[in-house]
């Protein structure tokens, strides 16, 4: 029997519509890309998403077309968001710090109609013009007094095209289906895969992100989300915050240290959200100012592994609670947590630090696991680690135009990351399957030592990957970036890493570089250095 209730889809656009009658109060704040700050309501974002909505039909564009964005996080880009996926055609957002040809591959693969450029992106478009062919124009999203010289062909501006329309339109009623965006993974070996959102899985992980127990986004937030809205649309903030009434502080083009200080205080901005990275900026910057950041309660990191001691210091320094989360581009992306609820906050400062480093519990409606290598799911101790598997009804069933499922063949899908799980369910991440080490057949967590080697106070930034040995078959490789200016002592580092983890753990090198190679996401590009260093302990054995 089937239950009575209506079935109405689940659509964006009344994620906006429901913004503008139900939170007349809340505003969306950018630091535009022309300069100065840029201020509105839902129900103006509501007004002008309409008028872009025609410019579009007006351009001829039909559901399921793939409008495509490299764009910074504001107003404009939140308007396309709901514009495009609102008409019933894809925001295809677009990560500018891929490789060219990377971006040229994904803009000919999804076949993408037009494209919607910051002023800033304008020159990089230009160097792929040879790859444009099939894109009917290039909406750059400015004013007529901004828009700038180029040799790009069919070139619009945004503001012309859409002030002129009207701001009235009706949402197609859509299947929840329906697809609604797409974002391309960037992964460090082969070609970028597309990941394509329905209305209803954004929907219901809008739902599930906002909750206490994930990112608590409610009324009266005020969120900066500087993850930016290339990258797994923002981690679902442009979704959630207008859903619960929450006011969204963009960052636009300012993510360095000091407009972001700048940004955060003038708008008493209480929950941040973003990459290690970012926050290391922001932290250096905030002791060298000597300044502390008063209104922000909560800072969200994921993408990469949130150290201890980055959770120490916005808690020690800055009174901010550090909310760890794990999830990825083939999970919309949110999968954990390590949500402050009751037990976390019960605990003393060490050991809840210790806690916070974990990726925290599954969010209800993912389900996840560890398996060995012959699928056997391993105990929750805390200990045992293995392939991290999930399921879910926002994770990926197949890679955009595949014709094969993603899947295996009970449904669930491989993260490639290592993990254990303990006994109240919070997982860690240990490492990428292909980055663990491995060690006279045990396992050594990259990710841990790089943890421990960041606390070291003269090392900016680490890396540690497998390098082959003659006894062992790998050991770890610690490869540093020193803070500028300061000396740092190899033995001295090594002995402090010591203090942390297991004697086999401990590197059996330290080699001082100037920089590391990132992803388009700013994760540490191992590929490359694998291949650079895979000899350095065979050959210093031979020249012993
Ligand atoms: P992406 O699809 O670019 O967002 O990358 C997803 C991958 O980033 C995951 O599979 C993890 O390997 C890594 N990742 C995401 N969040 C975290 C985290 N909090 N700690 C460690 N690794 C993370």
């Amino acid at each position: 029997m089937l239950g009575n209730m209506q079935s109405q889809g689940l659509l964006i656009s009344d994620i906006l519509e429901f913004a503008a009658q139900a939170h007349p109060d809340a505003n969306i704040v950018s630091r535009s890309v022309e300069g100065g700050i840029h201020r509105y309501t839902y129900a103006d974002a509501l007004a002008r998403s309409k008028q872009l909505a025609n410019a579009l039909e007006r351009l001829g564009i039909k559901s399921g077309d793939r409008i495509a964005t490299i764009a910074w996080n504001t107003y404009r880009h939140f308007e396309i968001y709901y514009a495009v996926s609102g008409m019933g055609a894809i925001t295809h957002t677009i990560n500018p710090r891929l490789f060219p040809e990377q971006l040229s591959y994904i803009i000919q693969h999804a076949e993408d109609q037009y494209l919607f450029v910051d002023l800033t992106f304008v020159p990089l478009v230009e160097k792929l013009a040879d790859s444009l062919a099939g894109v009917k124009g290039i909406v750059v999203m400015t004013d007529e007094a901004h828009m700038p010289e180029s040799s790009l062909e069919n070139l619009l501006c945004y503001e012309t095209l859409a002030s002129n329309e009207s701001p009235e339109y009706q949402w197609p009623c859509l299947d929840d289906n329906t697809a609604a965006a797409l974002c391309y993974t960037s992964g460090t070996t082969g070609n970028p895969k597309g990941v394509l959102y329905s209305h209803r899985s954004t929907i219901i992980h809008a739902f599930a992100a906002s909750q206490k127990d994930a990112l608590d986004i409610s009324e009266g937030s005020r969120v900066l989300p500087v993850v930016p809205m290339f990258h797994v649309c923002a981690w679902g903030v442009p979704y959630s915050a207008p859903m619960t009434g929450a006011t969204i502080v963009f960052p636009g083009a300012g993510m360095d240290g000091a407009s972001l200080t700048e940004l955060i205080q003038s708008e008493q901005v209480d929950l941040l959200l973003g990459v290690p990275t970012v926050w290391l900026g922001l932290l250096n910057h905030l002791d060298e100012v000597g300044e502390k950041l008063d209104s922000v309660e909560r800072v969200v990191i994921g993408g990469s592994a949130a150290p201890v001691s980055m959770i120490e210091a916005f808690d020690k320094k800055h009174d901010a609670m550090v909310v760890h989360a794990w999830g990825m581009t083939e999970m919309s992306p949110l999968g954990t947590v390590c949500a402050p609820g009751r037990y976390l906050r019960s605990l003393p400062d060490k050991e809840r630090y210790a806690l916070q480093t974990k990726q925290g519990r599954a969010v209800f409606g993912i389900q996840i696991k560890i398996v060995d290598e012959d699928n056997q799911e391993l105990p929750h101790d805390g200990q045992a680690f293995g392939r991290l598997l999930v399921k879910g009804p926002w994770v990926v069933e197949r890679y955009y135009l595949s014709e094969e499922s993603a899947l295996d063949d009970q449904g669930w899908f491989d993260t490639g990351d290592v993990a254990t799980i303990d006994e109240r369910g919070y997982m860690q991440i240990v490492d990428r399957k292909k980055d663990v080490i491995k060690s006279g057949g045990e396992w050594i967590s990259s990710i841990e030592l790089e943890n421990v080697a960041v606390g070291y106070e003269t090392v900016q930034e680490a890396c540690v990957i497998a390098a082959r040995h003659e006894k062992w078959d790998e050991r770890p490789l610690l490869l540093v970036v020193p803070v500028s200016g300061k000396s740092l002592d190899k033995q001295d580092l090594l002995a402090h890493i010591g203090k942390y983890v297991a004697s086999w753990w401990v590197p059996d090198d330290v080699v001082l570089v100037e920089s590391l190679p990132h992803t388009a996401t700013g994760k540490l590009l191992k590929k490359d250095l694998r291949e650079t260093y895979q000899d350095y302990f065979l050959s210093s054995a031979k020249a012993m």
